[in-house]
């Protein structure tokens, strides 16, 4: 599977410290540079037939859908395409005006991931989104008219400006607009964001844990009511709609990352990742440069990837895999680190796959670190 780093935005919002650029200014030499990636590392992946082409970012729909598919064209040019592939463009609402949809339409993309985040105004102001909430709830009417049944949309909660009613309102939405895919992400306060600078200043009040776990576990028993199937901490599907790209990287399959900022990973035991500043991509790039760093992956990194990634999904880890990739060493520590979260019921083993009942994932990452080797 490929994804596709778009590193654009048309604004900052509040909590957001992922990679992009608020300025256009090198968007056209910036599509040029992921061609050449494309190009560059065509013969990586393994399987060149695809599965699942993700554009992610940033603000994919930032792009002009020509840009998008001169992208989509020059990946078709080294690989084939599953006949079940996904095609998944990452948009934000206020991107999905009538023309846009009317165009996207014509091409090969088959998924929207769109990031709603909420449909209250208030919620949206403080998070500094682009849109609004009227918009919030448009954008996804407007993509179902043009034919776009594969959608799916981000939900923040545990938000200053939100409390356990709206939040139930959220859901309701989202099962009124008949959405089959729901990604929902806890507001965290990352160091360097606006919202760490406002909740330091006393301007608004820290999100609460005990809040948010609240509204998690109220989210995941309401949407396992209305169809969908709870199949990682994080993301809903309603089956036949669960996300082939996010499985395959929770599977831990090989992918390859264009753009920059974007990583890569083998499958085994090399993952590497492209340097995070626009300007030095393209200008490396025009010299046929990929400009990556690449770190070979010991026994315990391998092993704490693993953990840390399926533990987090309903189909956990499969110990069978562990046996054979991992040496008797890992396996000792496995073995000794387990016994007691096996005694308690944070850990459970299910037709050979190391899991944590569902009822304790909002611990989730806690209890893997629990189980890491350090190196
Ligand atoms: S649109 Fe997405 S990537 Fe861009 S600033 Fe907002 S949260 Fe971050």
């Amino acid at each position: 599977m490929i994804y596709l780093h778009i590193p654009f935005c048309k604004q900052k919002c509040s909590y957001c410290n992922f990679h992009f650029s608020t300025s256009l200014n090198f968007k056209e030499e910036m599509v040029a540079a992921l061609k050449k990636e494309v190009f560059l590392r065509k013969d990586e992946p393994q399987d060149k037939n695809l599965k699942s082409l993700y554009f992610g970012g940033g603000t994919p729909s930032i792009l002009k859908v020509d840009e998008l598919k001169s992208i989509i064209d020059e990946v078709l040019k080294y690989f084939s395409f599953n006949e079940d592939i996904e095609i998944t463009l990452e948009a934000n609402p206020d991107d999905l005006d009538q023309p846009f949809l009317k165009e996207l339409a014509q091409t090969e993309i088959n998924r929207l991931s769109i990031g709603t985040q909420s449909f209250f105004n208030e919620d949206l102001m403080l998070m500094n989104r682009a849109h609004n909430a009227g918009e919030a709830e448009s954008s996804i009417k407007r993509a179902q008219d043009f034919g776009f049944e594969n959608i799916s949309i981000d939900l923040i909660y545990g938000s200053p400006t939100s409390n356990f009613e709206i939040w139930k309102e959220n859901l309701n939405k989202t099962i009124a607009l008949q959405v089959p895919h729901v990604s929902s992400y806890a507001l965290t306060v990352e160091p360097k964001t606006a919202l760490n600078q406002w909740i330091k200043q006393h301007k608004i009040p820290a999100p609460k844990e005990a809040e948010q776990n609240r509204e998690f576990y109220y989210m995941s028993e309401f949407l396992k009511d209305h169809g969908f199937d709870h199949y990682e901490i994080s993301n809903f599907g309603k089956p036949g709609f669960h996300s082939k790209h996010n499985s395959a990287y929770w599977k831990s399959h090989e992918y390859l990352g264009i753009g920059p900022s974007a990583h890569s990973y083998n499958g085994s035991n090399e993952r590497s990742w492209n340097i995070a500043n626009n300007k030095l991509y393209i200008d490396s790039l025009v010299q046929n440069k990929v400009p990556k760093e690449t770190e070979i992956l010991s026994e315990a990194d391998q092993f704490n990837e693993m953990i840390m990634i399926g533990l987090r999904t309903v189909w956990g880890v499969d110990l069978k895999v562990l046996n054979e990739r991992f040496s008797e060493q890992v396996l000792a520590h496995l073995h000794k680190e387990i016994q007691f979260k096996l005694e308690e019921g944070i850990l459970i083993i299910e037709n050979s796959h190391l899991k944590i009942p569902e009822k304790h994932w909002f611990m989730a990452d806690g209890i893997a670190s629990d189980l890491f080797m350090v190196n």
